[in-house]
């Protein structure tokens, strides 16, 4: 958990200094190291996900504490101010919000394409291939999608368990086929998905599991080479009415703090959950297309999941 700061070479304590090379000795500087001080107590920090490896690209700017050896501070305090020192290198650098769109193609998945097109910003889009089944329009609307530089289309099962999630995440066998079975039927070339209902990662060294029952169905998509994301942050709007369950400054706040929390998944990248039928009215698709001017003003840069998480 806190493996990417123990690793830390040649950290230590007190006011800091930033260095841009990385081949100081503990023993040189003759200082508690960061080691020491999460040994220390690690027995009441080894439950908190505070500091972990997506912090270790910060590894390249060295940085160094000094010691007042005659005002010695105490161990929270000291993880705070790394923590704070390690934030405000990564308030310098870009920041990375993914806009994701599940349940397509659905009503709303038209308005989805136009905003995209209109704002010029990259979006995500975890498809049903059954959807497109239900009539020319959402043909269509599929087709849209896939045709739309802007928008990468992704796997989320083909029959969405017919939202019987349960039973279909009690047979993984079933449930992998059904993914299967999208990407062939959608012809998806990146292999991107999530898990109907699920908030499931699984990609390079990470694997976190919402609900147990649907993790060897995760588990048999990575097995397949599949990457699989949930998301940070959702919002819900009512698809007949437009109205939202939070406002739109509460829901872009919680992107913000997200965004700037010093104890995220992985700094400075957002996953952000929509679903297709919530752009169903004029009301909803004004509130989209104000988030993302907001989000714009914040110098966000929006990407595709099959970039995620980008590093530093
Ligand atoms: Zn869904």
């Amino acid at each position: 958990m806190l493996r990417g700061l123990y690793k830390l070479t040649g950290v230590v304590l007190g006011s800091l200094v930033l260095q841009s090379c990385n081949n100081f000795s503990n023993s040189a500087l003759g200082s508690q190291t960061i080691d020491s001080i999460f040994n220390k107590d690690k027995h009441t920090l080894a439950s908190r996900p505070v500091l972990h490896d997506k912090w270790d690209s910060l590894r390249k700017n060295l940085i160094v504490f000094k010691v007042d050896s005659l005002n010695p501070v105490d161990i929270k305090i000291q993880r705070k101010r790394l923590k704070d020192s390690l934030r405000r290198e990564f308030d310098k650098k870009p920041k990375h919000i993914y806009l994701t769109f599940d349940d397509g193609p659905l009503v709303g998945s038209k308005a989805i394409d136009s905003i995209a097109r209109v704002k010029n910003v990259k979006v995500n889009a975890f498809v049903v291939g059954r959807h497109a089944t239900m009539g020319k329009t959402r043909q269509r609307d599929l087709n849209r999608y896939v045709e739309n530089p802007l928008v990468a289309v992704y796997n989320h099962s083909y029959t969405h368990g017919f939202n019987r999630l349960t039973s279909f995440y009690a047979n993984s066998d079933n449930a992998f086929e059904d993914f299967k079975k999208n990407e062939e039927q959608v012809q998806l070339s990146a292999k991107i998905a999530r898990l109907p209902g699920r908030n499931i990662w699984i990609y390079d060294k990470e694997r976190k599991i919402d609900i147990p029952s649907a993790a060897p169905t995760a588990d048999k998509l990575f097995a397949d080479g599949y990457k699989v994301f949930g998301w940070d942050v959702e919002w819900r709007l009512d698809g007949y009415t437009g109205n939202p369950n939070i406002p739109l400054e509460t829901v872009f706040h919680r992107i913000v703090n997200f965004m700037n929390n010093k104890s995220s998944r992985e700094p400075n990248n957002v996953v952000f959950l929509m679903h297709d039928n919530m752009f169903q009215t004029k009301k909803g698709q004004k509130l989209l297309g104000d988030l993302i001017d907001s989000l714009k003003k914040m110098d966000y840069k929006f990407e595709f999941m099959e970039d995620y998480p980008i590093k530093y």
